[in-house]
């Protein structure tokens, strides 16, 4: 048996985007109804893995354990009300670094469903970039463009690889499985 699982972007979906990146906690700013969504995938028994490109760390903007401070002060801040299982993956490479882990390669999406024994074409994979999409798409899964962050400023019609969904938000999206889910059973 599998288990229920979601794969998430980080900067863009759950927290504002920074074009001179988010490096510390000072810098969060976590989007409207993110906290709600989260909570409603717990409720449905889902285990969420955030899948996070940090080329920041390579270029010497912030160091490894920033990113790990920022990851559990968003954790926190989804916990106030409701707990539930979430996994934090992130890639510290550039482009230039050739790593088989940033997005669009899909290497942190594969270890998230491998240690988490998700089903690969049962699993959404949420991103405000194109480099999400790719990453989705590579390893079978499903895809959901979100046009809070970058996606803001996609033409996603004319994207050459189009998500199977296109939501206004995080919590457009769960909404929208979740009532899917209810109405196949
Ligand atoms: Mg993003
Ligand atoms: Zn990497």
């Amino acid at each position: 048996m599998y288990n229920k699982g979601i794969l998430l972007d980080r900067d863009g979906v759950l927290i504002e985007n920074r074009e001179d990146y988010v490096k510390n906690i000072s810098e969060i700013k976590i989007l409207p109804g993110v906290k709600d969504a989260i909570m409603d995938l717990w409720s449905k028994n889902y285990t969420i893995c955030i899948v996070t490109n940090q080329s920041g760390v390579s270029k010497g903007l912030y160091r490894e354990q920033d990113v790990r401070d920022v990851h559990e002060f968003i954790e926190q801040q989804f916990k106030k009300e409701m707990s539930g299982p979430i996994f934090w993956y992130y890639c510290p490479h550039q482009d230039k670094d050739n790593c088989d882990c940033r997005k669009p390669k899909p290497g942190l999406l594969q270890r998230a469903i491998r240690e988490h024994n998700f089903c690969e074409e049962n699993t959404w994979m949420v991103g405000d970039n194109i480099r999400d999409i790719e990453a989705g798409r590579a390893l079978d899964c499903k895809t959901c463009l979100v046009l809070t962050g970058l996606g803001k400023s996609f033409h996603h019609p004319q994207m050459s690889l189009v998500p199977q969904k296109v939501c206004c938000d995080l919590h457009e999206f769960v909404q929208q499985i979740l009532t899917e889910e209810e109405e196949s059973l």
